[in-house]
């Protein structure tokens, strides 16, 4: 397993508060549960996530599309999708402390008053199972009562199957084609814990691929190998990233096949990504609901059907772990602890550090001229205080990349210090060639 060994997951969650990459949300009230806020960094880091997989989802390609749909829909599109009825886990409760937990994890949970004893084990009586609703429900408009139920999207999934046409036909694509989508889902989870791994509010990523019911096979396994190389692409270590297929008795209810892409955690391997045939279980279940007509017209085949879909559905924020996790080494250099985050440099949160070498002689003000000209491209940081190996250390815990140093010989023949983060390495660049050095490596 993974380096729980040396306590990761703690170390991570305090570099992550100290550095603002991610905070608990409404800290100053004691924060709210399964709640995190993205500080500086973390937001960067976030957008860049996106754009990554924003990038290779549709501009990168001719028949993806982009969507942004309303997290509010219409109540009757959670009746069809089988969520009001289906989308639940089973609870029990313990009669003893009236703790909640989720009945099919029982062991892996732990007693709040025996914390090393799980509920099974503390003496404490629990209810029979029961099933919960996962999904959080307010009220539309100013009547609070039944008629005025509505629901957070518990996954942005549904958007993209009710705009099948909206998106189709100004497009003009042809099947095969996907639709790809970012945005909030809530899910009124049970227990939550591990940081962000579990939260009730979170972002996914997910992309549906409209088909040919008779080629679901074919774009299952391509869409599977696709995907996997997305975070081999990210720079995820590929000796920790799993494929597990589901069996039978593991199928969701709209699932014909479904695999998980699983990274080696500190708390056990657990699913980052799902992929699944979820066959015209969704447009037929709208279509019946709804009472319009949704197949396509497949002018090639000259038939009229009811795609097929291959679901791509990965967590924002649950890769956003996986990233930082991956990322965090610790090392000794000359006696000293180096903890450095090596973090992909175009997901990286600041590209540059600027630095100049001593506060007088000149240095500050071509210091300053570079980074002003470097952050017109990049997302940089000027910072002149202390001595220039401890700013490169606090650059290291950021996650930067790359650090330009003015110093003495700068004012002579116009170059400067580039030092990589992982390597350490230090070479002299001159600093017209900056912005193209950095464009090679920076973009994706
Ligand atoms: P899990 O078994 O972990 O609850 P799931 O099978 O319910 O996940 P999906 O419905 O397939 O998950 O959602 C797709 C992706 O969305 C997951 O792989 C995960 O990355 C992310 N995700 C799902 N639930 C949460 C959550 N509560 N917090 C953070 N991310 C989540």
């Amino acid at each position: 397993m993974a380096r729980n060994e040396s306590g990761l997951m703690e170390k991570l969650v305090s570099l992550c508060k100290r550095r603002g990459y991610i905070f608990p949300s409404s800290e100053i009230y004691g924060g709210l549960e399964s709640c995190w806020d993205y500080g500086p960094l973390g937001a960067e880091l976030k957008r860049n996530l996106k754009d990554f997989w924003w990038k290779s989802m549709t501009m990168k390609r001719d028949d993806i599309e982009g969507l942004d749909a309303s997290i509010l829909m219409h109540p009757r599109v959670w009746e069809a999708s089988g969520h009001l009825t289906s989308f639940t886990d089973p609870m029990v409760d313990c009669k003893t402390c009236g703790t909640r937990f989720r009945a099919d994890s029982l062991e892996a949970e732990t007693c709040p008053m025996k914390p090393s004893k799980s509920p099974l084990e503390c003496g404490g009586e629990l209810t029979e199972a029961r099933n919960f609703n996962l999904m959080f429900k307010t009220f539309m408009g100013p009547v609070e009562d039944e008629s005025a139920v509505i629901y957070l999207r518990p996954e942005t999934a549904q958007g993209i199957y009710v705009n099948f046409h909206n998106v189709q036909k100004p497009s003009r694509q042809k099947i095969p084609f996907g639709i790809a989508q970012i945005g909030k889902a809530f899910r009124n989870e049970i227990t939550t814990k591990n940081f962000i791994f579990r939260t009730r509010e979170f972002e996914q990523m997910e992309m549906q691929y409209f088909i040919h019911p008779s080629e679901d096979e074919k774009w299952f396994e391509y869409w599977r190998d696709q995907r996997l190389k997305f975070y081999h692409d990210l720079g995820i270590n590929p000796e920790k990233l799993h494929l597990k297929e589901h069996g039978p008795d593991d199928l969701a209810h709209y699932a014909k096949r479904a695999v998980d892409i699983e990274y080696e955690f500190p708390f056990g391997i657990k699913e980052l990504e799902g992929i699944h045939n979820r066959t015209d279980y969704d447009l037929s279940h709208h279509q019946e609901t709804c009472g319009k007509d949704l197949r396509f017209f497949d002018q090639v085949r000259n038939e009229r059907y009811l795609p097929y879909i291959i679901e791509t559905s990965a967590g924002c924020d649950r890769t956003i772990l996986v990233v930082l996790l991956d990322a965090y080494h610790e090392e000794e250099v000359k006696g000293e602890k180096r903890v450095v985050l090596k973090i992909n440099p175009r997901l990286a949160p600041v590209k540059v550090g600027v630095f100049p070498l001593v506060k007088k002689e000149g240095m500050p003000e071509i210091a300053l001229d570079i980074y002003h000209n470097l952050k017109k491209h990049y997302k940089c940081f000027y910072d002149d205080g202390g001595a220039v190996g401890r700013r490169y250390r606090r650059q290291d815990e950021a996650g930067t990349p790359y650090c330009v140093t003015v110093d003495g010989q700068t004012k002579e023949d116009n170059t400067v210090t580039v030092r990589e983060r992982d390597s350490m390495e230090q070479i002299r660049l001159k600093v017209d060639d900056l912005v193209a050095e950095f464009r090679n490596k920076l973009e994706f």
